[in-house]
Protein backbone atom coordinates (compact mmCIF):
# COMPACT_ATOMS: atom_id res chain seq x y z
CA UNK A 1 0.00 0.00 0.00
CA UNK A 2 1.47 3.71 -1.25
CA UNK A 3 1.74 6.26 1.39
CA UNK A 4 -1.99 7.71 1.84
CA UNK A 5 -2.02 11.59 0.79
CA UNK A 6 -4.09 12.22 3.55
CA UNK A 7 -5.58 16.00 3.26
CA UNK A 8 -6.56 15.04 0.03
CA UNK A 9 -8.22 11.96 0.77
CA UNK A 10 -9.74 13.10 4.13
CA UNK A 11 -11.22 15.47 1.66
CA UNK A 12 -12.53 13.08 -0.84
CA UNK A 13 -14.03 10.96 1.85
CA UNK A 14 -15.97 13.84 3.72
CA UNK A 15 -17.45 14.38 0.59
CA UNK A 16 -18.74 11.38 0.17
CA UNK A 17 -19.81 10.49 4.33
CA UNK A 18 -21.52 13.90 4.98
CA UNK A 19 -25.08 15.07 3.91
CA UNK A 20 -25.10 18.50 5.10
CA UNK A 21 -28.41 19.30 4.27
CA UNK A 22 -29.97 16.47 5.26
CA UNK A 23 -27.73 16.24 8.31
CA UNK A 24 -27.16 12.99 7.82
CA UNK A 25 -23.96 10.85 8.20
CA UNK A 26 -22.68 7.59 6.37
CA UNK A 27 -22.59 5.04 8.87
CA UNK A 28 -21.27 1.36 8.92
CA UNK A 29 -23.15 -1.56 8.21
CA UNK A 30 -21.68 -4.34 10.31
CA UNK A 31 -23.56 -7.02 9.56
CA UNK A 32 -21.51 -9.92 7.46
CA UNK A 33 -18.50 -8.33 8.35
CA UNK A 34 -15.07 -9.87 9.24
CA UNK A 35 -15.95 -7.46 12.37
CA UNK A 36 -18.70 -9.04 13.42
CA UNK A 37 -16.85 -12.74 14.28
CA UNK A 38 -15.01 -10.38 16.96
CA UNK A 39 -18.60 -9.38 18.52
CA UNK A 40 -19.34 -10.69 21.77
CA UNK A 41 -23.00 -9.68 21.16
CA UNK A 42 -25.15 -9.34 18.06
CA UNK A 43 -25.34 -6.33 16.08
CA UNK A 44 -27.99 -3.82 16.81
CA UNK A 45 -29.94 -1.15 15.37
CA UNK A 46 -30.56 -2.27 12.54
CA UNK A 47 -27.09 -3.80 12.09
CA UNK A 48 -25.65 -0.61 12.07
CA UNK A 49 -24.42 -0.81 15.78
CA UNK A 50 -22.88 -2.83 18.54
CA UNK A 51 -22.28 -3.21 22.17
CA UNK A 52 -18.86 -2.82 23.56
CA UNK A 53 -17.75 -3.89 26.79
CA UNK A 54 -15.29 -1.36 27.68
CA UNK A 55 -12.85 -3.45 30.90
CA UNK A 56 -10.01 -1.47 32.97
CA UNK A 57 -8.18 -4.90 33.25
CA UNK A 58 -5.89 -5.64 30.24
CA UNK A 59 -3.03 -7.44 29.38
CA UNK A 60 0.51 -8.80 31.54
CA UNK A 61 2.65 -6.01 31.80
CA UNK A 62 0.26 -3.21 30.27
CA UNK A 63 -1.71 -0.08 32.40
CA UNK A 64 -5.16 -0.24 33.63
CA UNK A 65 -7.45 1.00 30.86
CA UNK A 66 -9.51 3.43 32.55
CA UNK A 67 -11.18 4.70 29.22
CA UNK A 68 -14.35 5.46 29.19
CA UNK A 69 -15.33 4.01 32.55
CA UNK A 70 -13.75 7.20 34.48
CA UNK A 71 -14.71 9.35 32.60
CA UNK A 72 -18.38 8.58 32.06
CA UNK A 73 -18.88 7.75 36.41
CA UNK A 74 -17.67 11.36 36.51
CA UNK A 75 -20.13 12.65 34.01
CA UNK A 76 -22.81 10.65 35.16
CA UNK A 77 -22.55 10.47 38.91
CA UNK A 78 -21.78 6.76 38.82
CA UNK A 79 -19.52 5.18 41.75
CA UNK A 80 -15.89 5.48 40.91
CA UNK A 81 -13.56 2.48 40.38
CA UNK A 82 -15.63 0.26 38.07
CA UNK A 83 -14.28 -2.50 36.47
CA UNK A 84 -15.93 -2.20 33.16
CA UNK A 85 -18.55 -0.49 31.36
CA UNK A 86 -20.91 -0.92 28.71
CA UNK A 87 -21.20 1.10 25.53
CA UNK A 88 -23.39 2.10 22.46
CA UNK A 89 -21.09 1.86 19.42
CA UNK A 90 -21.49 3.54 16.11
CA UNK A 91 -19.42 3.61 13.37
CA UNK A 92 -18.81 6.57 11.04
CA UNK A 93 -17.87 4.77 7.75
CA UNK A 94 -15.03 6.52 6.47
CA UNK A 95 -11.35 6.49 7.69
CA UNK A 96 -8.20 8.30 5.99
CA UNK A 97 -5.62 6.10 7.30
CA UNK A 98 -5.23 2.51 7.16
CA UNK A 99 -3.84 1.17 10.11
CA UNK A 100 -2.40 -2.71 10.17
CA UNK A 101 -4.10 -3.33 13.18
CA UNK A 102 -7.03 -1.95 12.50
CA UNK A 103 -9.80 -4.02 14.29
CA UNK A 104 -12.09 -2.36 11.02
CA UNK A 105 -12.22 -4.01 8.33
CA UNK A 106 -10.80 -1.86 5.83
CA UNK A 107 -14.19 -2.34 3.43
CA UNK A 108 -15.74 -0.44 6.35
CA UNK A 109 -13.77 2.55 6.14
CA UNK A 110 -13.75 4.04 2.45
CA UNK A 111 -17.80 5.38 2.68
CA UNK A 112 -18.44 2.12 0.31
CA UNK A 113 -22.46 2.42 -0.47
CA UNK A 114 -22.66 -1.26 -0.62
CA UNK A 115 -21.46 -1.22 3.31
CA UNK A 116 -22.66 1.95 4.46
CA UNK A 117 -26.29 4.10 4.81
CA UNK A 118 -26.41 7.74 5.63
CA UNK A 119 -28.55 8.16 9.07
CA UNK A 120 -29.14 11.42 10.85
CA UNK A 121 -27.70 11.66 14.28
CA UNK A 122 -31.56 11.78 15.32
CA UNK A 123 -31.97 8.05 14.02
CA UNK A 124 -29.45 6.62 15.45
CA UNK A 125 -30.12 8.41 18.80
CA UNK A 126 -33.95 6.69 18.43
CA UNK A 127 -32.84 3.25 17.81
CA UNK A 128 -30.41 3.66 21.05
CA UNK A 129 -32.80 4.83 23.07
CA UNK A 130 -34.90 2.25 22.02
CA UNK A 131 -32.36 -0.10 23.20
CA UNK A 132 -33.85 -1.94 26.49
CA UNK A 133 -31.70 -1.54 28.99
CA UNK A 134 -29.54 0.74 26.95
CA UNK A 135 -25.86 1.17 28.00
CA UNK A 136 -24.82 4.62 29.78
CA UNK A 137 -22.61 5.35 27.18
CA UNK A 138 -22.90 6.31 23.84
CA UNK A 139 -19.33 5.71 21.46
CA UNK A 140 -19.30 7.54 18.41
CA UNK A 141 -15.91 5.70 16.89
CA UNK A 142 -15.15 4.96 13.29
CA UNK A 143 -13.54 5.66 11.16
CA UNK A 144 -12.18 8.54 11.55
CA UNK A 145 -14.81 10.76 13.11
CA UNK A 146 -13.58 14.09 12.83
CA UNK A 147 -14.10 13.46 9.14
CA UNK A 148 -17.63 14.60 10.18
CA UNK A 149 -17.43 16.78 13.36
CA UNK A 150 -20.77 17.53 12.94
CA UNK A 151 -21.69 13.84 13.68
CA UNK A 152 -20.96 14.90 17.71
CA UNK A 153 -22.52 18.19 17.65
CA UNK A 154 -26.01 16.75 16.17
CA UNK A 155 -25.82 13.82 18.28
CA UNK A 156 -25.68 16.05 21.81
CA UNK A 157 -28.29 18.23 20.49
CA UNK A 158 -30.33 15.34 19.85
CA UNK A 159 -29.97 13.91 23.26
CA UNK A 160 -30.55 17.39 24.78
CA UNK A 161 -33.66 17.85 22.94
CA UNK A 162 -35.15 14.82 23.98
CA UNK A 163 -34.20 15.69 27.75
CA UNK A 164 -32.17 12.79 28.21
CA UNK A 165 -29.42 13.72 31.02
CA UNK A 166 -28.32 10.17 32.00
CA UNK A 167 -25.83 9.30 28.94
CA UNK A 168 -22.51 10.02 27.88
CA UNK A 169 -20.94 11.02 24.92
CA UNK A 170 -17.75 9.48 23.50
CA UNK A 171 -16.04 10.18 20.75
CA UNK A 172 -12.94 8.79 18.92
CA UNK A 173 -10.21 10.72 16.36
CA UNK A 174 -7.60 10.06 15.51
CA UNK A 175 -5.31 13.51 15.68
CA UNK A 176 -5.09 13.62 11.78
CA UNK A 177 -7.38 16.62 10.82
CA UNK A 178 -8.40 19.65 11.96
CA UNK A 179 -12.25 19.54 11.06
CA UNK A 180 -13.41 20.54 14.35
CA UNK A 181 -11.87 23.83 14.05
CA UNK A 182 -13.06 24.50 10.19
CA UNK A 183 -16.05 22.68 9.94
CA UNK A 184 -17.80 23.46 12.90
CA UNK A 185 -18.85 26.97 14.09
CA UNK A 186 -17.05 28.39 17.12
CA UNK A 187 -20.60 28.39 18.75
CA UNK A 188 -20.76 24.42 18.07
CA UNK A 189 -17.13 24.30 19.32
CA UNK A 190 -18.28 25.76 22.58
CA UNK A 191 -20.79 23.62 23.00
CA UNK A 192 -19.23 20.20 22.77
CA UNK A 193 -16.15 21.77 24.36
CA UNK A 194 -18.23 22.66 27.70
CA UNK A 195 -20.81 20.07 27.26
CA UNK A 196 -21.34 18.23 30.40
CA UNK A 197 -21.49 14.38 29.26
CA UNK A 198 -19.19 14.47 26.30
CA UNK A 199 -15.58 13.46 26.54
CA UNK A 200 -12.86 12.46 23.60
CA UNK A 201 -10.20 10.51 23.21
CA UNK A 202 -7.34 11.26 20.49
CA UNK A 203 -5.05 8.41 19.75
CA UNK A 204 -1.13 8.43 19.10
CA UNK A 205 -0.20 6.21 16.85
CA UNK A 206 3.41 5.49 17.38
CA UNK A 207 5.94 7.16 19.54
CA UNK A 208 8.12 8.23 16.75
CA UNK A 209 7.81 9.34 13.16
CA UNK A 210 9.00 6.01 12.08
CA UNK A 211 6.56 3.65 13.96
CA UNK A 212 3.91 6.01 12.99
CA UNK A 213 3.94 5.71 9.55
CA UNK A 214 4.73 2.00 9.87
CA UNK A 215 1.18 1.78 11.77
CA UNK A 216 -1.23 3.99 9.85
CA UNK A 217 0.36 4.21 5.92
CA UNK A 218 0.63 8.35 6.25
CA UNK A 219 3.57 10.04 5.50
CA UNK A 220 5.39 9.81 8.33
CA UNK A 221 5.83 14.23 8.79
CA UNK A 222 2.01 14.03 10.04
CA UNK A 223 3.40 12.39 13.74
CA UNK A 224 4.12 16.06 14.45
CA UNK A 225 0.91 16.86 13.46
CA UNK A 226 -0.97 14.44 15.98
CA UNK A 227 0.59 16.86 19.14
CA UNK A 228 -0.46 19.87 17.37
CA UNK A 229 -4.14 19.04 17.31
CA UNK A 230 -4.09 17.72 20.44
CA UNK A 231 -2.56 20.61 21.77
CA UNK A 232 -4.80 22.69 19.71
CA UNK A 233 -8.17 20.56 20.96
CA UNK A 234 -6.66 20.85 24.70
CA UNK A 235 -6.95 24.78 24.64
CA UNK A 236 -10.58 24.60 24.13
CA UNK A 237 -11.10 23.00 27.81
CA UNK A 238 -12.37 19.73 26.38
CA UNK A 239 -12.65 16.74 28.37
CA UNK A 240 -9.89 15.23 26.49
CA UNK A 241 -7.37 12.10 26.98
CA UNK A 242 -5.75 10.01 24.88
CA UNK A 243 -4.41 6.61 23.51
CA UNK A 244 -1.07 5.61 22.10
CA UNK A 245 -0.26 2.43 20.25
CA UNK A 246 3.67 0.95 20.50
CA UNK A 247 4.08 -1.44 17.67
CA UNK A 248 7.69 -0.50 15.77
CA UNK A 249 9.23 -1.41 12.96
CA UNK A 250 12.43 -0.58 14.67
CA UNK A 251 14.43 -2.59 17.57
CA UNK A 252 17.05 -0.16 18.09
CA UNK A 253 16.64 2.85 20.66
CA UNK A 254 13.19 2.19 22.08
CA UNK A 255 14.21 3.90 25.73
CA UNK A 256 15.18 7.18 24.29
CA UNK A 257 12.78 7.48 21.35
CA UNK A 258 9.93 6.87 23.96
CA UNK A 259 11.75 9.50 26.54
CA UNK A 260 11.50 11.83 23.93
CA UNK A 261 7.91 10.95 22.93
CA UNK A 262 7.11 11.20 26.97
CA UNK A 263 9.09 15.06 26.70
CA UNK A 264 6.85 16.08 23.66
CA UNK A 265 3.82 15.30 25.95
CA UNK A 266 5.08 17.45 28.28
CA UNK A 267 5.56 20.03 26.49
CA UNK A 268 2.15 20.38 25.65
CA UNK A 269 1.35 20.17 29.38
CA UNK A 270 3.50 18.56 32.07
CA UNK A 271 0.32 16.35 33.36
CA UNK A 272 -1.22 15.15 30.14
CA UNK A 273 1.29 11.31 30.27
CA UNK A 274 -1.22 11.17 33.04
CA UNK A 275 -4.09 11.44 30.68
CA UNK A 276 -2.71 9.05 27.93
CA UNK A 277 -3.80 5.42 28.03
CA UNK A 278 -1.21 2.87 25.61
CA UNK A 279 -2.73 0.51 23.98
CA UNK A 280 -1.45 -3.18 23.63
CA UNK A 281 -2.01 -4.13 19.94
CA UNK A 282 -3.98 -7.63 19.42
CA UNK A 283 -4.14 -9.40 15.84
CA UNK A 284 -8.10 -9.56 15.93
CA UNK A 285 -10.16 -10.91 13.31
CA UNK A 286 -9.73 -8.64 10.20
CA UNK A 287 -5.45 -8.13 10.94
CA UNK A 288 -4.68 -11.54 10.85
CA UNK A 289 -4.48 -11.50 6.81
CA UNK A 290 -2.44 -8.40 7.14
CA UNK A 291 -0.09 -9.81 9.02
CA UNK A 292 3.43 -9.78 7.68
CA UNK A 293 7.06 -10.77 9.47
CA UNK A 294 7.75 -7.07 10.22
CA UNK A 295 4.13 -6.61 11.99
CA UNK A 296 4.71 -9.93 14.02
CA UNK A 297 8.10 -8.63 15.16
CA UNK A 298 6.26 -5.46 16.43
CA UNK A 299 3.85 -7.21 18.12
CA UNK A 300 6.86 -8.29 20.87
CA UNK A 301 8.97 -4.78 20.74
CA UNK A 302 5.54 -3.00 22.01
CA UNK A 303 6.26 -4.91 25.01
CA UNK A 304 9.77 -3.38 25.31
CA UNK A 305 7.94 0.18 24.04
CA UNK A 306 5.45 -0.14 27.38
CA UNK A 307 8.30 -1.28 29.71
CA UNK A 308 10.39 2.02 28.23
CA UNK A 309 6.75 3.69 29.16
CA UNK A 310 6.52 3.01 32.58
CA UNK A 311 10.16 3.93 32.86
CA UNK A 312 9.45 7.28 32.05
CA UNK A 313 6.69 8.04 33.94
CA UNK A 314 7.90 6.37 37.23
CA UNK A 315 10.86 8.87 36.49
CA UNK A 316 8.51 11.67 35.85
CA UNK A 317 5.95 11.49 38.49
CA UNK A 318 5.34 10.08 41.91
CA UNK A 319 3.37 7.79 43.07
CA UNK A 320 0.06 9.06 43.98
CA UNK A 321 0.10 10.71 40.64
CA UNK A 322 0.12 7.55 39.28
CA UNK A 323 -2.55 6.24 41.05
CA UNK A 324 -4.75 9.34 40.64
CA UNK A 325 -7.87 9.22 38.49
CA UNK A 326 -7.21 9.93 34.64
CA UNK A 327 -10.16 12.70 35.56
CA UNK A 328 -8.56 14.44 38.22
CA UNK A 329 -7.87 17.95 37.52
CA UNK A 330 -4.10 18.94 37.25
CA UNK A 331 -2.81 22.18 37.48
CA UNK A 332 -0.47 21.95 33.76
CA UNK A 333 -3.92 20.99 32.60
CA UNK A 334 -7.30 23.37 31.13
CA UNK A 335 -10.29 23.31 33.45
CA UNK A 336 -12.78 20.99 32.15
CA UNK A 337 -16.23 22.30 32.74
S1 LIG B 1 -7.21 5.59 12.41
FE1 LIG B 1 -8.53 4.24 13.64
S2 LIG B 1 -10.22 3.63 12.28
FE2 LIG B 1 -8.57 4.48 11.01
S3 LIG B 1 -7.41 2.70 10.35
FE3 LIG B 1 -6.40 3.52 12.19
S4 LIG B 1 -7.33 2.38 13.91
FE4 LIG B 1 -8.66 2.06 12.11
Amino acid sequence: MSVIDTDSYSRRLRDRAVDLDGRRLLVSDLRGSAQENDLSEPVNCGGYGRIRHFTRATGTGWPDNPLPIDPAAAALGLPPGADGIRAQVFQNAACNWRCWWCFVPYGLLSANPARSAMRTADELVDAYLAIPGRPPVLDLSGGQPDLVPEWVSWTLRSLDERGVSDVYVWSDDNLSTDYFFTHLPPGEQHYLATHPRYGRVACFKGFDTESFAFNTTAGPELFDRQFTLFARLLTTGMDLYGYATFTTPSAGGIAAKMRAFTDRLQRIAEHLPLRVVPLEIQVWGPVAPRMRADRHASLGLQQEAIAAWRDELTRRFAPADLAAPITRPWPSLPRFR
